[in-house]
């Protein structure tokens, strides 16, 4: 007959003092104890703690699904999404590939991406919408905080205390996670020779980059901040690690330009090439004209993917209104609704927004500025008043709204 144990070998505490004794084979724990033990645990392990994901878990989308899930959120920006889409696909396929990786096997080469387009064009809402479509940790760097280890600012490495923070720490899903790094233009050195260069900070920061970008263990402060000898480092691996990056490269378009035009003497023979959309350059964007803005060529060449966004049209603009999954429309009907309001907008009402926007030049965030201020006296009276139960918006609505708005005095750009 089995010997019924009265005390927990851990604290010595009889069953009588504790709510349940768990026997083992040559010893007993009691419940506080176990409590104890897994608090110590997650301490020590924070990773632990939390349920590990794993790399491999996520179904792989195809290039086309992957598109069509961009198509959702992302409005036109074609050529960018299906770049983006064959890059993630390759990025994830390489990872589950290096799961089964045989000694002999090609080993497949991290596909890390350049953006390049105007501020508001949508580089952030991809690189976010790929994040959420695969459920990976996902962060925003802005390289122009980043400064060289030594120097003011932030060590290249808070990039990835960034990433671990949103992973809540885990260590593993943090490993095969997305970073945004936004305004790498801005790290350029000025010039294309490094000999005359003085602006050694940016290619400093450019330096320190590289390693990150192609694959290496980085100690990492999980707090952030400065690295500091006596601090607790933690080891990331960025092998697994997708990089988007962005920027503006303000006066690339002349670089393209003028190496299109070179090539144009070059060439004379290849009739194709003289046919150059002069009013869509970005398209033509390759690593060379990286290199040629500034961008030192061992970071180009970590950043294999390059490619481009339109600058939004009025058509574009009309649609990010109402299209996408959580378009702004939706949003403030939506916001509406909970108030038991339905309200509604006229064609003539939108276009009037969409052409506020282009006058002001603002952009895709622009719309969401002037709508705010349109909407804010209805925003305002409405929630408080139970007989109205409709609202139309209509072109005069939104006229007489807009005159109310601080922007309405900002000359047109
Ligand atoms: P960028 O990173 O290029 O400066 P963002 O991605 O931050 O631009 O865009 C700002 C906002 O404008 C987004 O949050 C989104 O609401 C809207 N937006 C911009 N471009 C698009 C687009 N192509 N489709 C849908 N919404 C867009």
């Amino acid at each position: 007959m089995a010997k019924i144990v009265e005390k927990c070998s851990f604290c010595g505490r009889s069953k009588k003092d504790a709510s349940m004794i768990i026997t083992g084979l040559d010893g007993n724990i009691c419940d506080l104890c176990v409590t104890q033990a897994q608090t110590i645990l997650d301490e020590s392990l924070p990773s632990r703690a939390k349920k590990q994901r794993s790399s491999t878990d996520f179904k792989l989308m195809k290039p086309v699904e992957i598109k069509n899930y961009l198509d959702r959120y992302v409005i036109g920006q074609e050529e960018a999404k299906r770049v983006i889409s064959v890059a993630v696909y390759n990025h994830y396929k390489r990872i589950q590939h290096s799961s089964m990786t045989r000694e002999d096997d090609v080993e497949i080469e991290k596909s890390n991406i350049v953006i390049v387009g105007e501020t508001g064009t949508g580089k952030t809402l991809l690189a976010r919408t790929i994040a959420k479509m695969l459920n990976v940790p996902f962060c925003i760097a802005d390289a122009t905080a980043l400064t060289e280890a030594g120097y003011v600012g932030e060590d290249v490495e808070s990039i990835l205390s960034r990433l671990l923070q949103v992973a809540d720490y885990d260590v593993k899903a943090a490993e095969h996670g997305i970073v945004f790094i936004d305004e790498i233009d801005k790290i350029a050195r000025k010039g294309d020779n490094p000999s005359i260069t003085r602006d050694v900070s940016g290619e400093g920061v450019q330096q320190a980059l590289l390693k990150m970008l192609e694959g290496s263990i980085v100690n990492v402060p999980p707090q952030g901040g400065r690295k500091h000898p006596e601090q607790k480092m933690v080891q990331i691996n960025t092998q697994n690690i997708l990089f988007l990056t962005g920027g503006a490269f303000d006066g690339i378009d002349k670089k393209i330009s003028s190496r299109l035009q070179t090539n144009k003497i070059g060439y004379k023979a290849d009739r194709k090439r003289e046919i150059i959309d002069k009013d869509n350059i970005l398209q033509y964007i390759t690593p060379v004209d990286l290199k040629a803005y500034g961008l030192i060529p061992e970071l180009v060449g970590r950043l294999p993917i390059v490619t481009f966004m339109h600058i939004l049209d009025k058509a574009t603009l009309r649609r990010i209104l109402t299209e996408p999954k959580n378009s702004l429309i939706k949003q403030y009907t939506r916001l509406f609704e909970l108030d038991n309001i339905k309200v509604t907008f006229d064609e003539e009402a939108l276009n009037f927004i969409v052409d506020k926007a282009i006058d002001f030049k603002l952009g895709a965030r622009g719309l969401r500025s002037i709508i705010e201020g349109i909407m804010n006296d209805a925003m305002f009276e409405l929630p408080s008043d139970n007989t109205i139960k409709a609202l139309r918006i209509t072109e005069t609505f939104v006229e007489e709204q807009f005159l109310k708005t601080s922007m309405a005095r900002l000359k047109v750009a």
